[in-house]
């Protein structure tokens, strides 16, 4: 299977900025052995896609509301992101499990949105610090596995531990290989054969220097990046130890 290397830019980037990066990614992405996926901020998202179009770059957003259309102010529903030229969608980020209360059953429900929408979602999962400290991070992801996939789940699992995001820290190539094999199993588990086929990425500090050796990692299948995703050299050198 193809990995996929996909960039998350938080709440980073205006509109200069985010041609000077897809520029280069459009120019780099021929060629390249993985899959390729960018998730601007949901302003620049058609922008982004209209840059893109043609070339071998995806475009997703970085939240979806769980329902069509209606009375929920501010938010960006799944049919509005494919709309606007998405073709994914990034859900239940650690950050907005932590900014904005989300749930395991709201992230369900969005995924199922997505999915009903024509995106494909990726349904991040990880520990904090504390809860690893306590020897419960498969309990945890195994919950949030559990809770957070829909019936039928056919997206990408992203196994995000809270304290590698943006810290500079990665988890080891053990605890990496060690937790993606427990979400293979949990995955088959819940989603009988099709959870054999589920992409599971890494994300958390991940950057040139460190890529080749996390995606060797068995069950690694890609990796999220945030920081070094607004760097298209760097974003590159990613894809290219893929
Ligand atoms: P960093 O790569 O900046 O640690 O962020 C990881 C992440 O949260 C991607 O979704």
């Amino acid at each position: 299977m193809r990995q996929l290397i996909a960039g998350n830019w938080k709440m980073n980037g205006l509109l200069d900025e985010a041609s000077a990066i897809v520029g280069p990614l459009r120019r780099g992405a021929d060629g390249l052995g993985c899959d390729l996926l960018v998730c601007p901020p949901a302003t620049m998202v058609m922008t982004v896609a209209h840059i893109l179009v043609g070339s071998a770059v995806a475009v997703g957003g970085q939240d979806c509301h769980a329902r069509p259309n209606g009375a929920h102010t501010g938010d960006v529903s799944a049919r509005m992101l494919r709309d606007a030229g998405a073709s994914w969608v990034i859900l239940g980020h650690s950050e907005r499990r932590a900014d904005h209360g989300e749930s395991d059953a709201a992230v369900r429900a969005k995924a199922a949105a997505a999915v009903a929408a024509g995106l494909t979602p990726i349904v991040c999962v990880g520990e904090t610090e504390a809860e690893r400290a306590a020897g419960r991070e498969t309990a945890v992801v195994g919950a949030q596995l559990a809770g957070s996939l829909p019936e039928g789940f056919a997206g990408v699992v992203a196994y995000e531990p809270v304290w590698a995001i943006g810290t500079g820290r990665t988890a080891t190539e053990a605890d990496v290989a060690a937790m993606h094999a427990f979400i293979r199993d949990e995955l088959v588990r819940l989603l009988g054969a099709a959870g054999a086929g589920v992409r599971i990425l890494y994300g958390g500090s991940v950057k040139p220097s460190n890529a080749a050796a996390l995606l060797a990692v068995p069950e690694v299948g890609g990796a999220l990046v945030g920081g070094a995703s607004l760097n298209a050299a760097d974003f590159l050198a990613i894809a290219q130890a893929a």
